[in-house]
Order: structure tokens, then C-alpha cells, then sequence
């Protein structure tokens, strides 16, 4: 029988009502004697190593995470982490870049409703992630939320309350947990014909600052970033990208950032089809000013990605041309 630990960490799952409103207290012993159907699914023992609300969740327990996953992967099968909703993509985006060469599953689930509330979708949730992770076939970090199996990197919350609260960005989703408990997943994964030892590397710098910008947002906020010390700077522009280039133009911000060697990246508050910034000229002049264009990816994977890149690296040019790497791609290549 396979073994599959369950690290909890807190979030909605593990609450109960205080006076002070939700909080986590409920242990992940106690989660799963509450879900029968997980008897004979497979042999489970617990870490309990946060009880947070996710918001309070920041790099130092991503890290905590990623070092927890890595222990137990060399004696389990694979590892189901309960964790707030809230901060759970951040968590799994950042989770992918600290684990390399994952070949087991690491499943992060919770839920929109505590876990002892009777309308609770907290042990349908528990009950697919480990079903996935029982499943084995896919290896990688993954979120399994109302049924859906949603790759780590590309995962965003969009309802704040619908059960339905995950989705794949820009991304095929992995797959499903059909009614009856079948793992369904869309493509086979392939097997690593020579599988490479896994490795953490969880070191990471939080000094990371996201904008979001608004029409007339201060060309001042931008620059501030540099004097606050912060060492790169995420724009959530406009559309497919666009900058503001004229009366608060942003664009001599930007620059003054970028000779600071402060990369600046810029991607899109729209939540599907990323930016490209070759279409508009506000978009052609940002890239010109020297700022990077963050595709397809999420906001949560970008954040954790330049965090982690940070902790790599302090050279300039390096950072830049790791941010274009598809560090995802090659940790899971044999
Ligand atoms: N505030 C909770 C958290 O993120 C929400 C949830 O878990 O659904 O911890």
C-alpha cells in the first residue's frame, strides 16, 4: 500500500469559528478521520507544520514547504499538503521552483468552507488529493480543488467563495476526479527514461514589489521601488501589456529603475492570454525602455519565480535571461 504523508499548514480547511472570526485549529489526524472513504486508500501519517491562515503564509513557509516535501519524498510516495486558499497558488507556483526533479506527486488542496461545516468541500478535496497522489501517475506540484487537477505553475484563484475557486491559466489543466473517484488525466505523462535526484533549492529574496496600475497612476510610485530597495519590480499593465506614454509617463521610471539594475517585468490584469508587448505602442515603447514581458504566466508564478531567481542570483544580467528560462520545463526534462 502506497504511503502518502499529509503535511497540514492551516487555511480555511482546518478552521473553526472563533470570536475573532475563522481560525485554523483542526489537525490533520483529525481532517482525515473525518473522510471514511480514505480507509485502505493508503497508508497516511501527518506533519503538522503550520496553522496559518494563508494570507500570513510568506516566502520563509515557502521555503519551510519545499524543505518538509523534500524530507518526506525520500521515504513517501508522495505528500498532500492542506493549505489555505488564499496565498495556495503563490504557495504552489513557488513550490515548483524550489522542488527540482519532483518524480512524485506533491498535491496542495483546502477549501472554501471549513472542513466540520455539513456543506464543507473540504473532504471531497482531501479525498481526490489523495487520490491523485495514490494515482502516481503524475509527478510535479499540482492543486486538486473541486475535482480539477491544476499544475502548480499556472494555478490562480479566481472565486473568492464558489467551490469552483481554482483555475489553469494559459495552461492545460492536468486533469480531473471523476464522480467515481477515477483520476482522469487529459495526457499521458511520460515516465523519465533516467530520472535525476531531486534537489531543493529554497533559497529565495521576498524584495520583490507588484504594481498594479490604474489610469493616472504617479510615475513617483515606480520609482519609489529603487529608493525602498527593492530588487525587481512587477507592472500589471494594461491589456497586452500597455504602459502609460504620455502626460504621467512611466516610461522614464522604468528606465531609471532598470540603470539601477532593478529588472522590471511586465504583464497583463487581464487573466487570460498574457501580454505581448510587440502589438501597441505603449506596449513597444515599455519593451524598448528595457522592461521584460511576462507572457503567459500568472502574476502568483512570476512573483515566486523572480523571488526565487533572486535568491539565486544578484547579477543583473543573469536574472533577466532567467527570467526568460523555462526552469519548469527543465525540471521536469530527463
Ligand atoms: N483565508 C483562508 C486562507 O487562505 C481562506 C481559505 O482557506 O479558503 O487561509
Amino acid at each position: 500500500m502506497k504511503k502518502i504523508l499529509l503535511i497540514s499548514t492551516g487555511g480555511t480547511i482546518a478552521s473553526t469559528p472563533t470570536d475573532n472570526g475563522l481560525t485554523p485549529t483542526v489537525s490533520g489526524a483529525d481532517m482525515v478521520r473525518l473522510i471514511p472513504e480514505l480507509e485502505g486508500l493508503c497508508e497516511i501519517r501527518y506533519t503538522e507544520l503550520l496553522n496559518l491562515d494563508s494570507s500570513n503564509v510568506q516566502p520563509e513557509e515557502w521555503a519551510a514547504m519545499a524543505s518538509a516535501v523534500f524530507t518526506a519524498l525520500s521515504i513517501y510516495d508522495g505528500v498532500v499538503i492542506t493549505h489555505g486558499t488564499d496565498t495556495m497558488a503563490y504557495s504552489a507556483a513557488a513550490l515548483s521552483f524550489m522542488l527540482q526533479n519532483l518524480n512524485k506527486p506533491v498535491i496542495l488542496t483546502g477549501s472554501q468552507l471549513p472542513i466540520e461545516d455539513e456543506n464543507t468541500d473540504g473532504k471531497r478535496n482531501i479525498l481526490n488529493a489523495f487520490r491523485t497522489a495514490v494515482d502516481g501517475r503524475l509527478s510535479g506540484v499540482f492543486i486538486v480543488f473541486d475535482g480539477c487537477i491544476i499544475p502548480g505553475i499556472s494555478a490562480k484563484k479566481t472565486c473568492s467563495r464558489n467551490f469552483h475557486a481554482f483555475e489553469s491559466i494559459n495552461r492545460k489543466q492536468a486533469g480531473e476526479i471523476a464522480e467515481d473517484g477515477t483520476v482522469i488525466l487529459y495526457d499521458e505523462p511520460k515516465a523519465p527514461a533516467v530520472p535525476k535526484p531531486l534537489t531543493l533549492n529554497a533559497n529565495y529574496d521576498a524584495g520583490v514589489l507588484l504594481v498594479k496600475l490604474t489610469p493616472g497612476t504617479r510615475p513617483e510610485l515606480i520609482e519609489a521601488a529603487g529608493t525602498l530597495g527593492y530588487r525587481a519590480v512587477v507592472i500589471e499593465a494594461f491589456g497586452l501589456g500597455g504602459i502609460p506614454n504620455v502626460r504621467r509617463n512611466l516610461l522614464p521610471s522604468v528606465h531609471k529603475l532598470i540603470a539601477l539594475k532593478v529588472p522590471v517585468v511586465v504583464t497583463t490584469q487581464c487573466v487570460y492570454d498574457g501580454c505581448d508587448l510587440s502589438v501597441y505602442d505603449v506596449g513597444v515603447d515599455a519593451a524598448k525602455a528595457g522592461v521584460l514581458s511576462a507572457g503567459s504566466m500568472t502574476t502568483e508564478a512570476i512573483m515566486a519565480k523572480l523571488m526565487w531567481i533572486l535568491g539565486q542570483t544578484d547579477d543583473f544580467e543573469q536574472i533577466t535571461s532567467w527570467f526568460s528560462r523555462d526552469f519548469i520545463g527543465e525540471f521536469n526534462r530527463t
